[in-house]
């Protein structure tokens, strides 16, 4: 296993992680070793009620306990796993983990909320993940209600007739169908809406200039308004600041998300975290 802390939680190796991986190709095998070895966590981000700090959800986000290295960040492996067809088997693996978890939570007694995981492009493409969902929710008997998902706008940018059945397919399950960082990509929000996305989660570039510029604010705001109108509900990623938090309050932004908040967390550390409820006291 990789290095601890001494509270027994893994640490991100510390140098620059792309030497870790001195070629693709010998990256690309270690996955699959990696994948075989089942060397993969999930660790959990708690989304808030911008108003209550009441936790809301979960974001599950994937690590790599590298055998030498110690935690490895998904921004390292994922888009090797995208080219290489990998994902495949980790998206699927991350939804057995993510649903395995919520039931060993339920089966502790403890109130859960929805967990979120990340499905990526290709793993869309394939029109597959509904199919998927609906095994492993049933495998560990979970309501629907305590998953959902997040897909970027990139993803939905296929072909529009497999796209929509796809997201319906999802939705149809009774899960939540979630844009992940929003602004990155180029889709309207009126397509989104009729993609019938229920949640906007604006990309951390955005909540980083709030503070910043008058414009950055502008710009939030606008999309906070057109949002509510079409009915789409807002989360702001990356809330690093009170200040950031303070103004995302006045805007009428929904939720939050960011180290402000909460960091990603390993799951031993959740069930406190559910027990507390709120991570802020009310505001309002
Ligand atoms: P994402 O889905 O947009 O997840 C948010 C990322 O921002 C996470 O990085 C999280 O740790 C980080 N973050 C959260 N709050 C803050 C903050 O306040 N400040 C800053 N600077 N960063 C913050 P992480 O865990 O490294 O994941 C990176 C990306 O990797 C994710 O972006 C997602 O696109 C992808 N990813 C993670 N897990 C999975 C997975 O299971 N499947 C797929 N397909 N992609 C995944
Ligand atoms: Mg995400
Ligand atoms: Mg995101
Ligand atoms: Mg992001």
């Amino acid at each position: 296993a990789g290095k601890t802390d001494g509270k027994g939680q893994y640490r991100y190796f510390e140098a620059s992680q792309s030497r870790i991986i001195q070629s693709r190709l010998q990256l690309k095998h270690r996955l699959l070793e990696a994948i075989e070895l089942d060397q993969f966590v999930l660790y959990y981000q708690p989304r808030v009620d911008a108003y209550t700090g009441k936790v809301c959800s979960m974001e599950a986000l994937v690590r790599w306990i590298h055998p030498q290295h110690g935690l490895v960040s998904p921004l390292e492996f994922i888009p090797m796993a995208e080219t290489t067809g990998l994902i495949l088997r980790i998206g699927e693996m991350v939804m057995e983990k993510a649903c395995r978890q919520i039931d060993e939570w339920r089966s502790a007694g403890l109130a859960v909320v929805p967990v979120s995981i990340n499905v990526s492009p290709k793993q869309f493409a394939r029109g597959e993940v509904h199919r998927q969902l609906a095994v492993y929710l049933d495998r560990y008997a979970i309501p629907s209600s305590l998953l959902e998902v997040e897909i970027t706008e990139s993803a939905m940018m296929g072909e529009q007739e497999e796209v929509l059945a796809e997201l319906g397919a999802i939705r149809a399950l009774g899960v939540k169908l979630h844009v992940d960082d929003f602004g990155t990509g180029y889709s309207s929000l009126s397509q989104l809406q009729k993609l019938k996305m229920d949640v906007l989660k604006v990309d951390r570039a955005f909540t980083s200039e709030l503070g910043n510029s008058r414009e950055g604010r502008v710009f939030f705001q606008a999309i906070v308004s057109m949002a509510h109108a079409l009915g789409m509900s807002v989360v702001a990623e990356g809330v690093e600041t009170a200040e950031q938090l303070g103004i995302l309050q006045e805007l009428g932004c929904n939720e939050v998300q960011g180290y402000y908040l909460a960091r990603p967390m390993p799951a031993a550390a959740i069930p406190s975290v559910l027990t507390q409820g709120n991570l802020f006291a009310t505001t309002r």
